[in-house]
């Protein structure tokens, strides 16, 4: 496995990058969905509730009109203000009637009444109605634009017409249901050639709206309010889980960046780890031309420690001596465990003598180290230093040398340094 720079939390989150856009969009998406068609429900719910309060309106008014009809009109007194229908006279039928005792009653058939009915209506509760006709007898009655239109539907078999105006100054709710032809009718109407049945008519509703708009705005708000907040609260869990995973994710990563450099027993480096730098130290050392030197040691005897002591003594032995050689080096120097009990320094910048020197002086350090446990044990470490040169066409070169050079020190009587 190839040791690279390892990601930092931050750079590691950029591979999550598309993970995170993708469920954001799609969460975003989804939701935005859902709730444009609560959005759409809730606004039709809104409308219907306003056309059947037409409608209610419409209806009351039909039955008003036929109750009125049954009679052929029903009488009231002409007191202050009451004054006579001026299109019963038109069409030849006199209103008043004067009572035996003098009180004069005058005729409200159902056109007046309903005129009447829309005015207190419309001071009441700003709701306003009237008939439309075709054939209109009173001018009041001729429809608009929007009802003319809803009359055509009529012909065609639509059994009501609305729209919102916004035409005004406030929005208005505009209902139009027809008016068929009945029998009571025809009893004043019979003269303008309606048949029983035939659409003479509508009835024209309009409410005010602003209550609409305004819940409509309301509840538009609401769910907005309600879709951002659950967009925010699912992307923020996501991303802080996601988050927690990436670090977690990188804690792992340099755990395992750690373990495999790293030579369990003594904490040095491993062999795998000590040849990569020792690679790139050569290959840096030829482009600039700087010194490098190797020392490469070995426990001297190390077999009979485990022999006699055991094995445990042994590897407290090697860890002994880990810590005597990594405590005798500069910052720059590599050190790391490539065998058994052998151990090789890498120590860019120092030329031949100074590895030399340095390697005298671990093995003194290593000679008076008496190994702690229940027995106080000698250790001595024998090494073998050299210096990189122009012959040195590979690291290899360089580490056969020093092992040569170890290997004389070995056969030499061992603790001691031999420079080749
Ligand atoms: P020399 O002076 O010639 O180097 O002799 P030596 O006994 O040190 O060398 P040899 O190669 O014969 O023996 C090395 C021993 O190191 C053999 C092995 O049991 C022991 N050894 C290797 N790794 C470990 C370890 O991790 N722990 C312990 N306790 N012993 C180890
Ligand atoms: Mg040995
Ligand atoms: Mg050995």
């Amino acid at each position: 496995m190839p040791l690279k720079t390892w990601p930092k939390p931050f750079t590691y989150f950029k591979d999550v990058r598309v993970f995170l856009i993708s469920v954001s969009i799609v969460t975003a998406v989804f939701l935005a969905v859902i709730f444009t068609f609560r959005d759409v429900s809730v606004n039709g719910l809104l409308r219907e509730s306003i056309k059947q309060q037409a409608e209610s309106y419409a209806n009351l008014i039909v039955i008003t009109r036929h109750w009125n009809a049954r009679y052929g009109g029903v009488y009231v007194e002409k007191k202050e203000g009451v004054d006579s229908n001026p299109y019963l006279k038109e069409l030849g039928v006199n209103p008043d009637i004067t009572t035996t005792d003098g009180r004069v009653f005058t005729l409200r058939n159902p056109a007046i009444m309903t005129r009447e009915i829309s005015e207190l209506t419309k001071e009441n509760k700003g709701v306003q109605f009237h008939m439309i006709s075709v054939r209109y007898l009173n001018p009041e009655n001729a429809p608009d634009a929007f009802e003319r239109k809803a009359l055509e539907e009529f012909e065609r078999g639509v059994q009501e017409v609305w729209q919102i105006d916004r035409t005004g100054s406030a929005p208005l709710y505009r209902y139009v249901m027809p008016l068929l032809v009945e029998k009571s009718c025809l009893a004043c109407h019979a003269r303008q050639g309606y048949k029983l049945g035939d659409i003479r008519g509508g009835i024209s509703v309009n409410v005010p709206a602003e209550g609409l708009d305004r819940q409509i705005a309301s509840s538009r708000m609401e769910l907005i309010s309600a879709a951002v907040i659950a967009i925010g609260l699912l992307l923020g869990i996501l991303y802080f889980m996601t988050w927690k995973l990436v670090v977690r994710l990188d804690e792992v990563q340099k755990r395992l960046k750690h373990v495999a450099i790293t030579d369990e027993l003594t904490g040095l480096k491993n062999r795998r780890y000590i040849m990569e730098q020792l690679d790139k130290e050569y290959q840096r050392a030829v482009r600039s031309g700087a010194p490098l030197s190797l020392i490469l040691l070995d426990i001297d005897h190390f077999k009979q420690f485990n022999d006699t002591y055991g094995h445990a003594v042994g590897d407290t032995v090697l860890k002994t001596v880990a810590v005597e050689m990594k405590t005798s080096l500069r910052t720059y120097d590599l050190l790391g465990r490539i065998g058994g009990e052998e151990f090789l320094i890498a120590s860019p910048g120092s030329v031949l003598d100074e590895a030399a020197v340095l390697a005298e002086r671990i093995l003194e350090k290593i000679r008076t180290t008496a190994i702690s446990g229940s027995q106080k044990i000698a250790v001595t470490v024998s090494a073998g230093v050299t210096s990189l040169g122009d012959q040195d066409a590979k690291a290899d070169t360089l580490m056969a040398r020093a092992d040569t050079a170890l290997y004389m020190a070995k056969q030499a009587g061992r603790d001691r340094v031999i420079v080749l």
